[in-house]
Parts: structure tokens; C-alpha cells; sequence
């Protein structure tokens, strides 16, 4: 190597160290809302040093293939940048997708330019990057068709599934071991690969779409161990770093959703959740409830001393942040003590009211984690639902016939008062009944949520919010 070639191996070494540390501390600074900004930037700030020290590799001899692709992710990326909140998981799995892609097609091309000449170790990483990157490829497409509702959303069972599964997963890993013994037979590889793809779409067809989340952060988790292999491929330890850290958070995250939910991973796996869910809510009767105006919640909340805001998924719909900002302002200012509470599988994403909150300035000092706050609803006037539903479940506790009994919830029936805003009796996400609605202490406020809060703000100004 010539000494210029060196210097610019070491500037790329350098280039790398950094990327890799911002990486670390981009993780860091997401895990706190007061941080979370500058996490963003730090990831973005590495990705842009990791693509920029690849480009200046020696091996390279062409840059038109890659301004080319360069462009085509550009194209792809932006729109893919500016969906809606509520899409995030969707658009997350399509992203899980693309990289899987690039790490199947990376060691797919690998294997060719290298085969026969390939050690033990090198087919074995080989082995494991192409089948948990082929699986994550299919199983990615899968999950974000079924919560765009372009797949059924119910899951998809037949007799001897799992089996069937496993057979196949086990082909995979019998060919793998073949090919590390003799890696030679090029014709079994492609095999491999198929089979792997298969496996993705069966993986995911068996599961409903309540689980998809879930799911979607454990095929992150594959995602990155796949590109962590491909780090060991490519002799790049940035990639063996990044990869690590994508494959662990991503594990770890759905190891937390999962017992937010009080889920094993084999039951989000083989559980075929959606389809109890379905039977569960079908077999429910009409009962009475008692409803109230925006003029009779609004007095009913500044005569409150404490106020707890739980947040769901249809305050994200409804795009209502901004006006429950003002609600907290107008209530603060009559000395109503506002505090939020966030059960980390609020919404559709982890951190999903974090986000929606933190966009409408609301304090980070008033939001309070499930946990913390639960024990302080006995003590609190009103509890305001502002589109919640299964989180605040109480059957969760009480009924162990529930498909979520054991999932910890909200403790908002212990409340003097509770008030739940949502447009009707539907319900939530898991697709059950909620006991709730029917309790002495509850008042349904039917309504979007952006529109009855802003009517009770203006209930609050005297009508002139
Ligand atoms: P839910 O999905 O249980 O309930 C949301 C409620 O919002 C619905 O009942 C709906 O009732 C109401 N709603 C919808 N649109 C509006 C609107 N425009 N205005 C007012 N209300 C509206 O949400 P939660 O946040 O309580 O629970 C999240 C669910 O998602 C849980 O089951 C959780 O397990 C699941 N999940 C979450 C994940 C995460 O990471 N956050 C991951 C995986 C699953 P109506 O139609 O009557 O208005």
C-alpha cells in the first residue's frame, strides 16, 4: 500500500470511529424526550460521516452506479420521510424491508465473487446474514401491508402451521450447514434464499395486526444482526457496531412492548392474538352509558384540583396535541394541577404520545410513565381519556377470560371521576369491550378529539377560546 493509500485508510478509520460514536450516543440521547433531538441528529450526523467515509474507499473505481442509486434512494426516501404520525410502523417496516434487501443482495453477490474459497467461519456469517436478512425482507412487506390494511389484518392459521414453519426454517439451516462444509455447491445457495423468503411471509401470516408493532421491532432487531454479519463479511466494523446496536435496541424494545402488554414472544409469535379478539368483541351486548357536553366536562374540570390527561392513540388521530396544550394552559391558569400519563404502548409506536406532547410544548416534567403515576389515580378528581381505550382497560386486571387480562393498564377507574372523549362505543386497538364505559364514575364525552377539547377550552374562556 502506498503511503497515500494509508493516509486515507486511516482518515476512513477515523471517519468510522466517529460515525460509530455518534451512533452510540444518537441511542443514548434518544432513550430521554429532553435529548431525543439531539439523538436524531447525532444518528443523522453518522450515517452522513458513514456514507461519506465508504466513498472514499480505494476500491472503488466507478461512481456512476452509486450516484445512480444515490438518486433512486433520495426519490424513495423523501416521500417515505414525510407520512403521517400514525403511519410511523408501517413506514419503519418498509424501511426494515429495504435495508434487509441490501444486506440479502450484498451477501448473495459475496458468495458468487468468493465461492469456493470461502472459510468455515466467513460461509457461516454468510449463512446467517442472507437467511435473516432474506426473512426480515418478506416478513417486513408483510407486516407493513397488514397495517396499511392493504393484507387482512386477521391472522391466518391452519393445522399444523408452526410445524410446517420450523420444517422450513430447518431446511434453511440444513443447507447453510451444507454450504459451510462445501462451499463450492453454488446451485444450493439461491435454495437458501427462497427458502428464507418464504419463511418471512409464513412468519407473519399466522399473526394479527394488533401484534404487528411488536413484531416489526423484533424484525428490527433481525435487521441489524443481519447487518452486523455482513460487517464480519465485509471486514467493516462500523457495520459489525451499527449492526450490533440495531439488532440489540431493536430486540430490546420488543422484549419492553411485549411485556407492556404482558405478551411472552411466543405468544406474539404463535398466538394468533387478533382472532380472540375478534370472537371477544362480537360476543358483547349494548349497555347503558352515561354521556355529558362539553359545557358540563368543562365545569366539571375546574372545579378539580388534580387532573390527570392519559393520552391514546385517537388523540393521535385526531391531531388534538395542540389543542389539549391549550386545555393545560387554561386549566393551569385555574390552578389546576395537570399531569399526563403515558403507558408505553399508548398509541401505535413506543414513545408515540411522548412525541405528539412533546411537538405541542407541553412540559416534559408533567408527563409521567405508567408506573409512576398509577398509584396516585385514587387521589386525583378527574381523569380525562382523550381517545385511550385498551390501555385503560380494566378488565385487564379483573377479567382473566380477557384476551389482554395481565396487560398492566392505567389506573383510571379509581379516579373520583373519569371522562373518556372518543366519537362512539367502538373499541380500541386489541378490538374488546371496555368495563370501564359502564362504571357509576364514568362520563362519555362522544365526540373527535380535537373538536370536543376545543369546545371545552372555549367552555373554560367563557366561550371565547
Ligand atoms: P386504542 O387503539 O385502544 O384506542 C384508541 C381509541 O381512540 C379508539 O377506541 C377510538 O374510539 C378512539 N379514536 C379514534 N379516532 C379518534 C378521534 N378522531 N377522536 C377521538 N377518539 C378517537 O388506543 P390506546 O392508545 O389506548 O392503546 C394502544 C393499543 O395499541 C393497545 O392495544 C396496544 O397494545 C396496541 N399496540 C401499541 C403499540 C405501541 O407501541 N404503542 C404496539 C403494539 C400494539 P372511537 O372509534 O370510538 O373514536
Amino acid at each position: 500500500m502506498t503511503s497515500e493509500l494509508a493516509g486515507s485508510q486511516i482518515i476512513i478509520e477515523i471517519v468510522y470511529l466517529i460515525a460509530s460514536a455518534l451512533f452510540i450516543f444518537s441511542l443514548k440521547w434518544m432513550s430521554s424526550p429532553t435529548t431525543a433531538r439531539h439523538g436524531i441528529w447525532a444518528g443523522e450526523v453518522g450515517m452522513l460521516l458513514a456514507i461519506g467515509g465508504t466513498l472514499l474507499r480505494y476500491g472503488i473505481v466507478d461512481y456512476r452506479l452509486i450516484a445512480i442509486a444515490l438518486v433512486l434512494g433520495t426519490i424513495i426516501g423523501i416521500p417515505l420521510g414525510r407520512v403521517q404520525m400514525t403511519a410511523v410502523p408501517q413506514r419503519t417496516a418498509l424501511s426494515h424491508a429495504f435495508g434487509a434487501l441490501c444486506v440479502t443482495l450484498v451477501g448473495s453477490a459475496e458468495f458468487y465473487l468468493r465461492s469456493p474459497d470461502i472459510s468455515r467461519f466467513m460461509m457461516s456469517v454468510l449463512s446467517i446474514e442472507v437467511i435473516l436478512g432474506g426473512l426480515t425482507v418478506t416478513g417486513s412487506l408483510m407486516a407493513a401491508g397488514k397495517l396499511q390494511e392493504i393484507l387482512p389484518q386477521r391472522p391466518l392459521t391452519y393445522k399444523g402451521q408452526n410445524f410446517v414453519n420450523f420444517l422450513l426454517l430447518a431446511v434453511a439451516v440444513a443447507i447453510a450447514v451444507f454450504l459451510v462444509l462445501h462451499p463450492g455447491t453454488r446451485s444450493l445457495f439461491p435454495f437458501m434464499i427462497l427458502i428464507a423468503l418464504a419463511f418471512g411471509v409464513l412468519l407473519i401470516i399466522p399473526i394479527g395486526g394488533a401484534d404487528m408493532p411488536t413484531v416489526i421491532s423484533l424484525l428490527n432487531g433481525y435487521a441489524g444482526l443481519s447487518a452486523a454479519a455482513m460487517g464480519f463479511v465485509l471486514d467493516s466494523k462500523l457495520l459489525i457496531i451499527a449492526g450490533a446496536l440495531d439488532g440489540s435496541s431493536g430486540l430490546i424494545l420488543s422484549i419492553i412492548m411485549s411485556k407492556a402488554m404482558n405478551r411472552s414472544f411466543t405468544n406474539v409469535l404463535f398466538g394468533a392474538f387478533g382472532q380472540v379478539q375478534a370472537a371477544a368483541a362480537a360476543g358483547e351486548e349494548a349497555r347503558p352509558v352515561r354521556s355529558a357536553t362539553a359545557e358540563e366536562a368543562a365545569a366539571i374540570l375546574s372545579a378539580a384540583n388534580k387532573v390527570i390527561i392519559v393520552p391514546g392513540y385517537g388523540m393521535a388521530v385526531a391531531q388534538a396535541q395542540h389543542k389539549v396544550r391549550e386545555l393545560y394552559d387554561a386549566l393551569t391558569k385555574r390552578g389546576v394541577e395537570v399531569r399526563f400519563a403515558i403507558h408505553p404502548v399508548a398509541g401505535r409506536m413506543p414513545g408515540h404520545m411522548n412525541v405528539l406532547l412533546a411537538e405541542a410544548d407541553i412540559p416534559y416534567d408533567r408527563l409521567v410513565e405508567m408506573d409512576e403515576i398509577n398509584g396516585d389515580f385514587p387521589q386525583t378528581d378527574v381523569a380525562l381519556v382523550i381517545g385511550a381505550n385498551d390501555v385503560t382497560n380494566p378488565a385487564a386486571r379483573t377479567d382473566a377470560a380477557s384476551p389482554i387480562y395481565g396487560m398492566p393498564i392505567l389506573d383510571v377507574d379509581k379516579a373520583h371521576t373519569v371522562m373518556v372523549i372518543k366519537r362512539s362505543m367502538n373499541p380500541g386497538f386489541a378490538g374488546i369491550d371496555n368495563p370501564l364505559y359502564y362504571l357509576d364514575n364514568n362520563l362519555m364525552l362522544f365526540g373527535d378529539a380535537k373538536v370536543f377539547v376545543g369546545s371545552i377550552v372555549r367552555e373554560l374562556s367563557g366561550g371565547h377560546g
